[in-house]
């Protein structure tokens, strides 16, 4: 088989243009080339490459082998190095690179190229034989694990056995013989676990290398990356071959990691940290605690100037955030990556907002960098000021928040008691790619090693979870499952808090408060709302959620829930009563009792909302809802019984009767909304009554003109919201006849059923507005449960991907969308006035926003705390359909 393909690029031919078969990080190395900055040189083994290397049975197919040898001599030219010699050796690094960064999730090899030759070429080269013998031996270590899969513990067991004989306290106390003694040993535990001599023949190492690396995109860690961020299986990794330079050579060089912008808080400040005399490893691994970038001037200015300066033109040409790794070989600076930085959701929100008043990006682009999550994010929890805290102890701050839970050490624990529901706190000495699956699992992440940029930090940022770093004070005994700190006994079990904000480690579950949105946050917010065609409403049943939701910036109340009103333990006996009269008089009296009560609530929301629209929905749901439990019920008639209290038994049996007689085999579908309305009118003509006088009095008494929409449930025939419509406007005209005010109001309905969708176009003549309940028509158009459908069967559905997403989340565009589409579309054609919104949960999911946009509705409503989410989606939506 040979190919006309192209399978490797040098940096020289590479470019952003060439992400998706250079991976980010290979297409950045090209981007930076390009820019004349300070890269080594190397070259890129495509995604193409990887997929081929699946398809061709695991291994590179002959013609890409020779591809990356001749890309190696062109590489060799222009270092002026041999791979593999005596003399002036030439060593690579061969590291993963996809196109959607996965940090940590793959393979990555160092120093690759030493053999027992070559090692003595690097020793004379550069002059530091102890150098060279420790490159040696860590390479083998490396490349054992990675390629020759020798599990990793053998040779660390062999390093500190040898440590303790010689009585070595750090790895930099070993003498050149011991690490020639160390190398023996560890060519031996190849020899023993892999069945095979280390290979000495640098061709061979390189090649299996890309090859274990490609295989590092379906390791265990790597997939359920994926399946946690979405990202599709079959993209593959690029691999970067890159010519060595070295951070360890010295206190004149070192390594680091800086992120232009602080991915924490956003301030505009170089952020980040290094080591000297150190390799990239030293500091992604936790093991040596980083220094500051910020002290970076003061152990080699010179070097920190130019960072800065190169860091300004990376961040000038991305218009984005950069996070940046470098290493300093003997004074001189040398950039390894460069990516798109990952922030907290605090910090994303402001660098959005500085950047665009810097005049880096435009409002728009601002907008778009923005995502609804980080929206959410910020409105999480906080610890609360005026809470009692026991700080036991204080970490690096690593990702903010707080997050409460109880100990657990390790991250298949983690997982295990999160499952059943327990909030859970992963406590570890540092965090690898293997352990995702308990931060994932975890309410925060708390560890005892590794700074800002360690595993645990990363990656609990990019998640959004708190985490605190580097609490060194906190000694971890695994076996007797507890932690110690300052004398104080913390258990496997026990609940502590974690404050990933300020580092602090607290003893117990303490009280947090919900957060406020930042200056920054509100500027976005309020482009979003320039930029935005959709009105976004909240959905209200009270005076408090109002606020709350105004304060969010909601336009109006989409849909305030009656039925909750007469949920509350005051009401309940009335509601009872009204239902299980007798007589009408009965009825009447406690109907009479109840309207006040309606009056004043919707008075109270009326004032909150300053004269906004306010769609009132009647009320909906069945009437039993509000009458005892009929198998409770059974229960204490037949204890009555058995008791012979005749008197009481009486009551109960009339009750149990009543109750009987309105049990419904399937409630959803049965006796509720606008059904309710036609077959007992009294209930709505009470509730119409309460809304009229009460935006009466707020009219007459505070001068507010309420918009009120009375909003009428589940119609699916035009006769019923006819026969409901003509009793509502009775009643209006005579209550505003009385109080002679004039107020204009309107009468709609909710779209809940197929049917209505599909005879719209006879609705909307006689409605003035359509809010479509996504809810019961997803439960209707799919015949799925929302009561029973997700504890059933729709996770099962979702797992074996029979659908894609969870309906009753995110609108189903082919099936229910349609529906909206159609009915919106049709509505509009019979009553051009018709006001059109959505007031289902979907109104504050962004996807399902992006397609109310794309259908042309009026407003979308969802719960107080999405309306922020709501504007940016929406403000979004726009956006990306211009
Ligand atoms: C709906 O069905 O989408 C809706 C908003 O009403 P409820 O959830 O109260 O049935
Ligand atoms: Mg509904």
């Amino acid at each position: 088989m040979c190919s006309e393909k192209k399978y490797v690029y040098s940096f020289e031919e590479g470019s952003l243009e060439l992400k998706s078969l250079l991976g980010g990080k290979g297409a950045n190395l090209g981007e930076m080339t390009s820019l004349g900055l300070p890269v080594p040189p190397g070259m890129t083994v495509t995604t193409e490459a990887c997929n081929l290397y699946y398809e061709s049975g695991e291994q590179l197919p002959e013609f890409s082998r020779e591809e990356i040898r001749s890309y190696l001599t062109e590489l060799e030219e222009k270092m002026d190095k041999s791979f593999g010699d005596d003399n002036n050796p030439l060593l690579l690094s061969v590291r993963s690179g996809a196109v959607i960064s996965m940090p940590g999730m793959m393979d990555t090899i160092l120093n690759l190229g030493l053999n027992d030759q070559s090692v003595k070429g690097l020793a004379k080269e550069t002059g530091d034989e102890k150098f060279a013998y420790d490159c040696y031996r860590r390479f083998i270590q490396m490349f054992g694990e990675v390629v020759l899969d020798v599990e990793a513990y053998k040779f660390s067991r062999k390093l500190d056995s040898l440590k303790e004989e010689v009585g070595a306290e750090t790895d930099i106390d070993l003498t050149v013989d011991h690490l020639k003694e160390l190398i023996d040993k560890f060519k031996l535990i190849v020899k023993e676990e892999a069945e095979v001599d280390f290979p000495q023949d640098p061709m061979e190492q390189l090649i299996t290398a890309v090859e274990a690396v490609f295989g590092s995109w379906n390791n265990k860690r790597a997939i359920v990356y994926r399946d946690a961020h979405d990202i599709d299986h079959e993209l593959g990794t690029a691999v970067n071959i890159q010519s060595m330079v070295f951070g360890n050579m010295g206190q004149d060089s070192g390594t680091g990691v800086v992120f232009t912008r602080n991915p924490s808080t956003g301030e505009n400040k170089l952020y980040g940290e290094y080591l000297l005399n150190a390799q990239g490893e030293d500091i992604v691994a936790g093991i040596r605690t980083p220094e500051d970038i910020q002290t970076f001037k003061d152990s080699l200015p010179e070097v920190y100037e130019q960072l800065v300066e190169v860091t300004e033109t990376l961040e000038k040409h991305y218009k984005d955030m950069q996070d940046i790794e470098f290493t300093v070989e003997k004074g001189k600076l040398y950039l390894l990556q460069t990516r798109t930085g990952k922030r907290t959701a605090k910090s994303a929100i402001k660098i959005a907002a500085d950047m665009a008043e810097e005049g880096l990006i435009d409002q728009d682009q601002a907008l778009l960098r923005v995502e609804p999550e980080h929206i959410e994010k910020v409105l999480h929890r906080q610890i609360d000021p005026e809470a009692e805290t026991e700080v036991i102890a204080k970490g690096l701050p690593a990702s903010p928040g707080a997050a409460a839970g109880t100990v657990v050490f390790s991250a298949d624990e983690a997982e295990k008691i999160a499952e059943n529901g327990e909030k859970v706190v992963l406590v570890s000495l540092e965090t690898t790619p293997e352990d995702i699956h308990g931060v994932l699992a975890a309410e925060g992440v708390l560890t005892t090693r590794g700074g800002m940029t360690s595993h645990a930090a990363v990656v609990a940022r990019g998640m959004g979870k708190p985490c605190v770093c580097g609490c060194d004070e906190i000694k971890i005994d695994f076996e007797a499952g507890e932690f110690t700190v300052g004398g104080q006994t913390v258990k496997e079990g026990e609940r502590i808090t974690i404050n990933g904000g300020t580092g602090e480690v607290i003893l117990g579950k303490v009280k947090m408060t919900e957060a406020k949105l930042s200056q920054e946050c509100k500027d976005i917010l309020q482009w979003a709302d320039d930029r935005r065609d959709l009105q976004v409403r909240t959905n209200a049943d009270n005076g408090t959620d109002a606020s709350k939701a105004f304060e969010f910036g909601a336009e109006g109340i989409g849909l305030c829930r009656t039925e909750h009103m007469f949920m509350a333990a005051d009401r309940v006996p009335i509601v009872q009563r009204l239902i299980l009269s007798e007589s009408d008089q009965e009825k009447r009296d406690a109907l009479t009792e109840l309207e006040p009560i309606q009056c004043q609530d919707f008075e109270e929301i009326f004032a909150e909302m300053e004269g906004r629209a306010v769609t009132v929905r009647l009320l909906d749901p069945p009437l039993h809802e509000f009458l005892p439990n009929l198998p409770e019920l059974i229960e204490e008639v037949t204890e009555l019984r058995v008791k012979g209290e005749k008197e009481k038994l009486k009551e109960k049996e009339n009750l149990l009767r009543k109750v009987k007689n309105m049990d419904e085999s399937n409630p959803m579908l049965g006796f509720r909304g606008c059904r309710l309305g036609v077959i007992i009118p009294e209930i709505y003509e009470m509730q119409a009554r309460a809304l009229f006088k009460a935006a009466i009095k707020l009219a007459t008494e505070e001068d507010t003109k309420t918009e009120l929409e009375i909003m009428i449930p589940l119609v699916s025939e035009l006769a019923e919201f006819e026969i409901l419509r003509e009793r509502i406007e009775e009643i209006a005209d005579q209550l505003l006849t009385e109080a002679n005010l004039e107020l204009d109001y309107k009468v709609g309905t909710m779209i809940e059923l197929p049917r209505a969708c599909m005879t719209a176009d006879q609705i909307a003549q006689k409605a003035d507005f359509f809010s479509f309940g996504t809810n019961d028509l997803t439960q209707t158009t799919f015949g799925f449960s929302r009561d029973d459908a997700e504890g059933k069967f729709l996770h099962e559905y979702l797992e074996r991907e029979v659908i894609e997403d969870n309906p009753f989340i995110t609108l189903d565009a082919a099936g229910v969308g349609k529906l909206v589409n159609l009915a919106a579309k049709s509505g509009r054609q019979a009553n051009p006035d018709l006001k059109v919104g959505i007031c289902g949960e979907h109104g504050g999911e962004p996807r399902s926003i992006a397609l109310c946009q794309e259908y042309g509705l009026d407003y979308v409503s969802c719960s107080p705390y999405r309306v922020p989410v709501a504007r940016l989606a929406a403000a979004q939506a726009k956006i990306k359909k211009s």
